[in-house]
């Protein structure tokens, strides 16, 4: 073996075999560990020299299967509390196989109209969905990081423009460094995204009343009265600690008195718009000059999937411009060539799982779920205050609750050891996984709730494991 054409009428089966494990795994999901400690282990099986003679397709591919699926933190099922993490819809994931299958490179439009057309279509309802205009200009990108970079890099080519420099001609030499001015909310990827633009990660100045990093916007209007020039304003619409969120409005009033750029990176928080109930929280969003946010997060599509949008649509044309080469067409408004607008060239087909996801479920599904992760975070909440071993460290935000273990009589020092304890031996139980954190010099747990599956019980059952993990350390 080792020839696949010689497999070629095996294609069909392969995928039968992975599509026929599918329906037992997902109904696993929701009992089964999130990390099994007995079948979790690195896959140390898949490893050896390079195959001289190939095992053929359905050998390679049932290897493949029986290992990662035990191997595989399961990660899409409900009591997956670490980082931000969502899992896929049934539609969407559905839609991500059928990407595959097709194998599309969206990109540039002559290579797939499909996949060009139906990102047109989901940026469209995407654009409804977080109720901003509809004459933004848009591009998907592969997550939040890169729609960071996507907005960021129009911010840096408009400032750059400010001094008379086309920066993605002749870059950013012989100009200052670009003032980029935030909260104490700025999330590590905007400060990576400035670091890949060659701006520099410690470009970014903080401008905090206390010491959880809530704005200080009166020092804010000082730094952008003292740059007293062109800058970039980064709002944070979710803190990953807490779930809060900088004045989204109020920064967007100083950004229109600068006459700065407003950038907002709402990867999570950007779906408080889908709610009455919440969309205060991302007032003024509809006025920031560019967005990112994420899919593969509260969408809960497959990875890799994120998304930005410009209030002025040429900005990414502009910052991205024309991959120029005779074999390269040239696109227009309707034969749009996405990859002029981001930072990829040949991309993944992911507006079909977002297409598939919006049409399956619409805005009162997303609105719907939204609302009921809104309220299990209240719940968490609830059941932390009645737990006299548990203590909030922060009022609930959107989707995230940050508290700890502690039970009396413990100075702090102890306290923050015993919960970074409790965060490690939480995650070798497997039963719920949530991630430490360090909030006003107190150690504690940030679970954030972003999946479709998650229901009461899950929540009830983090709180019960926690309590239980915790009063065997102490
Ligand atoms: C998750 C997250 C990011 C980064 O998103 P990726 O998809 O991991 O690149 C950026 N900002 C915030 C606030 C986030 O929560």
């Amino acid at each position: 073996m080792g020839d696949p054409r010689d497999d070629a009428d095996l294609a069909a089966e392969a995928l039968k075999v992975v599509a026929d494990a599918a329906g037992p795994y997902l109904a696993s999901l929701g009992d089964r560990l999130v990390q099994d400690p007995a079948t979790g282990t690195l896959p140390d099986e898949l490893d050896g020299p390079l195959p001289e003679r190939g095992d053929g397709t359905l050998a390679a591919v049932g290897e493949l299967l029986r290992v990662a699926t035990d191997a595989a933190t399961h990660s899409s099922g409900p009591r997956f509390f670490h980082f931000v993490v969502g899992g896929s819809t049934p539609a969407a994931q559905a839609a991500d196989w059928l990407t595959s299958l097709l194998d599309q490179v969206s990109g540039l439009w002559p290579a797939s109209p499909l996949a060009t057309r139906v990102e047109d279509i989901a940026l469209a309802w995407l654009k409804e969905l977080f109720g901003l205009p509809a004459s933004h200009g848009g591009v998907l990108t592969p997550s939040a990081t890169l729609a960071n970079v996507t907005g960021l890099a129009a911010a840096r080519h408009w400032w750059a423009g400010r001094h008379g420099v086309d920066v993605s001609a002749d870059g950013l030499a012989g100009l200052p460094r670009m003032p980029v001015l935030s909260s104490g909310y700025v999330h590590p990827s905007s400060r990576k995204a400035l670091q890949i633009l060659g701006c520099g990660r410690d470009s970014v100045r903080v401008f905090a009343r206390d010491d959880a990093g809530r704005a200080d916007l009166a020092a804010l209007e000082a730094g952008l009265a003292a740059v007293g020039g062109p800058a970039v304003l980064i709002a944070n619409a979710g803190e990953v600690n807490t779930g809060d969120f900088d004045p989204i409005a109020e920064f967007a009033d100083l950004a229109e008195s600068y006459g700065a750029w407003l950038h907002v990176d709402g990867a999570f928080g950007l779906f408080a718009a889908v709610s009455p109930r919440t969309a205060h929280l991302v007032r003024g969003v509809e006025r920031a000059d560019s967005v990112a946010a994420d899919a593969h997060k509260w969408l809960n599509v497959p990875y890799e999937s994120g998304f930005a949008f410009v209030r002025e649509a040429r900005r990414l044309a502009e910052a991205f411009g024309t991959l120029e080469a005779a074999y390269l067409p040239v696109g227009d408004e309707v034969r749009v060539n996405f990859n002029a607008l981001g930072p990829e060239s040949s991309r993944r087909a992911r507006a079909l799982p977002i297409w598939a996801t919006l049409r399956a479920y619409g805005r009162d599904g997303y609105r719907a779920m939204v609302e009921r992760h809104h309220d299990l975070a209240l719940l968490l909440a609830r059941l932390v205050d009645q737990a006299p071993d548990l203590e909030a460290l922060a009022p609930p935000g959107l989707n995230v609750v940050c508290f700890r273990y502690r039970p009396d009589g413990l100075g702090e020092d102890r306290l923050n050891r015993l919960n970074a304890e409790l965060g490690e031996r939480l995650l070798a139980d497997g039963r719920v996984y949530a991630g430490t954190t360090t909030y006003r010099g107190r150690t504690g747990l940030r679970p954030a709730i972003v999946n479709w599956r998650t229901g009461e019980a899950d929540i009830e059952l983090l709180v019960s494991v926690v309590r239980e993990i915790g009063s065997g350390l102490v």
